[in-house]
């Protein structure tokens, strides 16, 4: 079935062994991909390959093994710099996910960046690893954490947030696209204004970069930041992108072999960009395999990726509709795939139960995200988050095992 953007699911789905699987008797069905997504056969290759054919450590060795390593995992970073469309390869840190990244900013900005009274701004939709670090950082600092209050739609106040922004802002750090709503942020505007205030901006798009091209010199963003699991890429891998200029003043993160230019006991002088923030072993094969993921997902085209992921919305939206008991949680205009919904007074973990005995894969729960469900007054959701192999035939078994939900629990 070649569908009406003009990409075959059914061999895309064959390039996910996992998909291929029953699960209580029935056939998979994941709709858990904003939490982690599944991953193609040329990134599980991937990684047998560099196991058995080039394992080595990077950036020391002189021999044969080394340097392939070595240049696997840096012809890597020059794809995420090209995929992001960043100025320069130095501006591509490796980091071990998209909360490392934002802890690697916050611990550099707490070393002489930050001082008491200074202002930081997140938002009310934040995941939790945009919301703790910032938190730690102003204990340590004396900083002070403002917060962009959210709509009921699940949209951010915009007005609040310009009158947030003043002199003492430093940075303002959001999230691209809400992993709990699925609301997609203005982070143009949110960019353009902080800028007028002086203010720096890290972007979290952790929930953007499987669904959308993100371009970091379009946006003018100063650090961008994701995870390699949610681009269909391995676990324990993520990128921070920062301009060079603010990277190569920021700090360092840890202190250690690779980030160094020399070592005595008097005296260290560190390593020049990207090396600087990437102290130890580096999670080599991973560092590689996201590369894969980027190239697989641009073979089949990431507009081509969006479009059809907007179709499944939309259906999933008006099927979901019918429902009498249907509660959305989160309706903004602009939304990736994903749907955060409860139904009647049914607790979502009871349905994410009876879900997964028909072999559906649904998120119940916070999210990781309590002020949201603070703000709806409200346990958690069930979220159903889409991918590009996921179909309408699925959307409809959801449908049916959400009917069956109702018929035991209401
Ligand atoms: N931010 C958002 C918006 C997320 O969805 C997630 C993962 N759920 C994270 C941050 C944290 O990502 P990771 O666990 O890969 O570091």
């Amino acid at each position: 079935m070649t569908n009406s953007k003009g990409f075959n699911i059914q061999e895309i789905r064959k390039q996910f062994p996992i998909l291929n699987q029953k699960v209580n008797g029935r056939d998979l069905v994941y709709f858990d991909n904003a939490a982690t997504s599944q991953k193609p056969q040329v990134v599980i290759d991937s990684a047998t390959h560099y196991y058995s054919t080039i394992n080595s450590n990077v950036h020391r060795g002189v021999h044969h093994l080394s340097q392939l390593a070595t240049d696997a995992m840096e012809a890597s970073r020059d794809k995420v710099q090209r995929h992001l469309n960043a100025a320069k390869r130095e501006e591509i840190i490796f980091t071990k996910g998209t909360t490392d990244g934002i802890n690697l900013i916050a611990s550099g900005m707490g070393k002489g960046w930050i001082k008491a009274g200074d202002e930081i701004i997140i938002s009310a939709l934040e995941h939790h690893s945009n919301i703790v670090p910032w938190q730690m950082l102003c204990e340590q600092t004396g900083a002070i954490l403002k917060v962009i209050p959210m709509l009921e739609n699940g949209e951010l106040d915009l007005d609040q947030y310009s009158a947030l922004l003043n002199s003492k802002t430093k940075l303002v750090s959001i999230n691209h696209i809400s992993n709990a709503l699925g609301t997609i942020n203005p982070v143009h505007k949110i960019i353009e204004e902080a800028h007028k205030a002086q203010a720096l901006v890290l972007l979290d798009g952790a929930q953007a970069l499987p669904h959308m091209r993100v371009d970091v010199q379009e946006l003018d963003v100063d650090f961008y930041v994701f995870s390699g699991h949610k681009i269909f890429g391995p676990t324990g891998i993520g990128i921070l992108y920062g301009k060079e200029d603010l990277l190569d003043k920021l700090p360092p993160y840890q202190g250690g072999g690779e980030m160094i230019k020399s070592v005595s006991f008097e005296k260290t002088t560190y390593a020049g960009l990207p090396h600087k923030f990437e102290a130890g072993t580096p999670n080599i094969e991973a560092c590689i395999g996201i590369g894969h993921a980027l190239d697989f997902m641009n073979s089949i085209g990431v507009e081509n990726i969006g479009n059809y992921e907007q179709e499944l919305l939309n259906y999933a939206s008006q099927k979901l509709s019918q429902f009498e008991k249907m509660r959305f949680i989160g309706t903004a205009k602009n939304k990736a795939s994903l749907i955060s919904f409860l139904l009647g007074d049914i607790h979502p973990y009871d349905a994410g139960v009876i879900l997964d005995k028909l072999g559906i894969a649904v998120r119940t729960g916070h999210h990781c995200a309590q002020p949201i469900m603070d703000f709806y007054s409200i346990p958690g959701t069930i979220r159903a988050s889409f991918a590009f192999y996921n179909t309408k035939e699925e959307i409809d078994q959801l449908v049916k095992g959400l009917k069956k939900v109702e018929m035991m629990l209401s």
